[in-house]
């Protein structure tokens, strides 16, 4: 197989994607029917990564984390199975698992914020060696290599939330990967990265479509493809209402805000790669690839008024009151300096002459900081504190929004939502969305009332 610069795709390939054999055996019949893939960037198998956040997390006792660890094992023990057991790939999962034990039972795991980086890695190392053996197998060739993509995608040392060193991977990828990509079609891990003391660090939650976005960047791919479970990227989350439709085409700006703003399709960071390289991004779903998907490009014909509506679970708001901050300067810098000390960085933030109000994304699941009594210590000590949890930030996007006249802005969408569902609205920083605050409990309704007020034709 010879590989030109001008149509080398890198297709990652989400939990659900190979949750199992038979989900792994249809990734791996679709690779095969587009030549044009040849790295491959897969997630853990789905679950796998939720188990291994309870084994980093949670205060488990000796026989609930052996449970965790057992359900972890049937997941892998399966697709083993399925694989008719080839004993060298055996051999592999099953060290993979015993390192997986006896890095879980080390005494500091809960404290140290490296040693759950090292645990979350396990999910996409063992699918990326199941996956290399599922694509042999449908195959029935040598045509593919599971590859540690530690060895390329070098990261800084913020665990949990690791920042990639761009030049560094593009040079890793130059030297180790573009030859194997000459004659093998390369299975990697996404989410995984390693930092310059040959620590493993992780991308955040979702990453793994940030990875292959980075590595498609360090190829020089000229496509991504992000497989997932959904045909595209929809009008809203359509689990939320069976009306969201799927969009064929959106500009970068667009599909960007939409994954800061909790679409969960894309990692939230996935399109910074691809802007800076100019690869075109793809989304479809790995389960019906047939039924079309979203192109993601720099350009699009259509720039509608409204694009989609998104949903962000799991929201805190502080709000800080100091009557010192009348005609005070300085205030806002003390807040944020004691924000960035506690490396909390904040979303949503509307100020009055006395307060100041914020938000911080606090999602359970997940390794990374959340806002503790120590924070809110340092800032009592010089203004009040009140901090409010279970609220939703629902975001629409869309362009130009910042404005209220007939065809699209603001007003249509404040007169669906009612002044008391609102808790807070951030409006006209930018022409690209409009956002508010809402009762978790409420958000899904007022998405769904939302959505089908804004797209219904
Ligand atoms: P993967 O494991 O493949 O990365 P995710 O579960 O992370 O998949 O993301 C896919 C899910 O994102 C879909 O099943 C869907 O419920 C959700 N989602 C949220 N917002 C949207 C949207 N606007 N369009 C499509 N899917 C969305
Ligand atoms: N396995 C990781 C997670 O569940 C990364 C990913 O799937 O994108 O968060
Ligand atoms: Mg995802």
């Amino acid at each position: 197989m010879s590989l030109t610069h001008s149509n080398l795709t890198v297709a990652k390939f989400g939990g659900t994607s190979v949750a199992n054999h038979e989900a792994m055996s249809r990734c791996a019949r679709l690779i095969l029917d587009n030549p044009e893939i040849r790295l491959v960037v897969v997630s853990a198998s789905a679950g796998v990564t939720n188990f291994l956040v309870k084994l980093g997390n949670e205060q488990l006792s000796a026989n609930e984390r052996e449970y965790v660890l057992q359900q972890i094992r049937n997941i892998e023990n399966s697709i083993l199975n399925d694989l008719g057991r080839p004993a060298e790939v055996e051999q592999i999962i099953d060290e993979l698992l015993v390192q997986l034990a006896e890095t879980a039972n080390q005494p500091d795991v809960l404290t140290s914020s490296k040693l759950k980086d090292e645990i979350l890695s396990f999910g996409e190392r063992m699918s990326s060696v199941l996956f290399a053996e599922v694509m042999n197998q449908v195959a029935a060739d040598n045509i593919s290599v599971a590859f540690d993509g530690r060895q390329v995608l070098k990261t800084d040392s913020s665990f949990g939330k690791a920042e990639p060193q761009v030049e560094a991977t593009k040079q890793q990828a130059e030297s180790l990967l573009s030859p194997l990509l000459e004659d093998k079609i390369v299975i990697t891990q996404g989410f995984i990265g390693q930092d310059n003391f040959g620590n493993t660090t992780t991308l955040g939650r979702g990453g793994s479509d940030y990875s292959a976005a980075l590595f498609a960047e360090a190829v020089d791919a000229f496509a991504l493809q992000i497989w997932t479970d959904v045909p595209g990227i929809y009008t809203t989350d359509p689990r939320i209402t069976d009306k969201a439709r799927p969009i064929p085409e959106i500009s970068f700006d667009e599909a960007a805000e939409m994954a800061i703003f909790g679409a969960k399709i894309l990692h939230p960071a996935t399109l910074i790669p691809a802007i800076r390289s100019g690869v075109k991004v793809f989304v479809g779903s790995s389960i019906e690839p047939e039924a079309g998907g979203t192109w993601i490009s720099k350009t699009v014909d259509h720039r509608p008024a409204y694009r989609a509506v998104a949903l962000r679970n799991d929201q805190t708001l502080i709000t800080v009151k100091s009557p010192e901050m009348l005609h005070a300067t300085g205030f806002l810098a003390r807040v944020f300096a004691i924000l960035a000390k506690h490396k909390l960085s904040v979303d949503l933030i509307t100020t009055s002459e006395i307060s100041v109000a914020l938000t911080i994304d606090n999602p359970p699941n997940t390794p990374m900081a959340e806002l503790t009594d120590a924070c809110i210590q340092d800032l009592s000590g010089f203004c009040d504190v009140k901090v409010e949890s279970d609220l939703a930030l629902v975001a629409v996007i869309g362009n130009h929004v910042e404005y209220d006249d007939e065809e699209g802005g603001s007003g249509r969408i404040f007169s669906t939502v009612t002044d008391d569902q609102l808790r807070l609205i951030c409006h006209g920083a930018s022409k690209h969305n409009v956002c508010f605050l809402v009762k978790q409990g409420h958000a899904k309704d007022i998405v769904r009332d939302l959505h089908d007020d804004l797209f219904s034709a």
